[in-house]
């Protein structure tokens, strides 16, 4: 069953009455670009096949109740309540309902109808593929909607991403939601987080006969906690320390003069930003006048200044980039926040076998866990499906 017909099933069981409507929004895969979003600087992500789906249906009072299959318990609050549990009350309020309950709060809940909302999903969960920009996007699309708010797409997504930092308390970037919203089939968007500026890029990998492979470590990585917040705190250093708002203002020609002012660590976490910012520009310039199958090597230089600089990288992504580069992946790097989740090889479509295999005995080899491999299709962002 799909995403949509499987919310459309849970509202019916959950709440014994039917929707009015389901929306829908994708996870999404980042091609390159990491760690970006939050310097002001560029990300290249991509909307992917896999999507969050929400079935609504209208109260006629002013609470709201959110149910989701990945859970199963039902969360209900009023409206007005909303804005004393986030961000300062949080804890109250189950974890995962803080996603949809944040969008409705940073959308401005109070004296609005109140609704049901039941989720399904497909979209891998703490896999690195944005599961939570699904739920926060299709929430904000499903709401819009219903409450005639009349909200253009970028600021459909500050509302995602507002939910996150504050409901949830997760310092991520625009990225995501951005992706979740706006993505089209066969496409990348080449987003400027400074602006946010988003233009398509054709990523051609159909006609060019490349497939995205998708290697899911199984190992959990949680935003909310740990090296994320820790890596925003050195760029944040490093920034000021250069004199600079963001380090998207800092180039590739500064760093012998960052050099000398930061200190080691700090130098390392802003020349990952620095070079990174530089190669998702690269990207898309080759993307247009090559094509494709000539990107690899920026993905490959890309997860190398992830491992080393920014440290964010872990054994099993290490082992996934290098068994797919050495089964003949055209490049691949880690992707997503680190720490866990995800890498992604780009291949022609005749070797996905071989580095699926070559990726799965090479975990086998380091005693990891079995990896699951899926490929992705760059797809459509939220949209109402019924
Ligand atoms: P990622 O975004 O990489 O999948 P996150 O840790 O950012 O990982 O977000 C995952 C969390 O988002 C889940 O633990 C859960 O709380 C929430 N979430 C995502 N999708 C759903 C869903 N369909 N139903 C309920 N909660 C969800
Ligand atoms: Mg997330």
């Amino acid at each position: 069953m799909n995403a949509t017909s499987a919310a459309r099933a849970l509202f019916v069981e959950a709440f014994s009455s039917t929707p009015i409507g389901t929306w829908s929004a994708p996870g999404r895969v980042n091609l390159i670009g990491e760690h970006t979003d939050y310097n002001d600087g560029f990300v290249l992500p991509f909307a992917i096949q896999h999507r969050t789906a929400v079935s609504l249906g209208l109260r006629d009072d002013d609470r709201i109740r959110v149910v989701s299959a990945l859970t199963g318990d039902t969360v209900e609050v009023a409206l007005r309540a909303l804005d004393s549990l986030f961000p300062a009350q949080r804890d109250e309020v189950p974890d995962w309902a803080r996603y949809p309950l944040g969008v409705a709060w940073a959308l401005g809940a109070e004296g609005r109808r109140g609704v049901d909302l039941a989720f399904a999903s497909n979209v891998p969960i703490g896999a690195g593929l944005s599961s939570s920009a699904a739920i926060e996007s299709a929430t904000a699309a499903a709401l819009n909607d219903v409450w005639q708010l009349g909200l253009d797409r970028s600021t459909l997504a500050r509302a995602g991403r507002r939910a996150e930092n504050d409901a949830v308390g997760a310092p991520t970037g625009i990225m995501d939601q951005m992706a979740s919203m706006t993505g089209r089939a066969d496409a990348a968007i080449f987003l400027d987080c400074r602006t946010l500026t988003a233009e398509l890029v054709d990523l051609g990998f159909v006609d060019a006969g490349l497939e995205l492979v998708v290697i899911d470590t199984g190992v959990a990585h949680a935003h909310a906690s740990g090296g994320y917040g820790d890596r925003r705190t050195a760029c944040e250093r490093g920034a000021a320390a250069l004199g600079v708002a963001a380090l998207r203002d800092v180039r590739v020609e500064d760093l012998p003069r960052a050099a000398e002012l930061l200190d080691n660590v700090t130098f390392r976490r802003v020349r990952h930003i620095v070079t990174e910012n530089q190669r998702v520009i690269d990207t898309v310039q080759v993307l247009r006048s090559e094509g494709p199958r000539a990107i690899g090597p920026l993905l490959v230089a890309s997860h190398a200044s992830m491992r080393d600089d920014f440290e964010i990288s872990v054994p099993e992504l290490d082992t996934a980039v290098e068994a797919s580069l050495a089964a003949g992946a055209l490049g691949a790097r880690m992707t997503g926040g680190g720490f866990g989740g995800a890498a992604i090889a780009l291949v022609a479509r005749d070797d996905v076998d071989a580095v699926v295999d070559a990726a799965t005995a090479a975990f086998a080899a380091s005693g990891f866990r079995a990896p699951t491999c899926f490929t992705v299709a760059p797809s459509a962002g939220a949209a109402r499906d019924d």
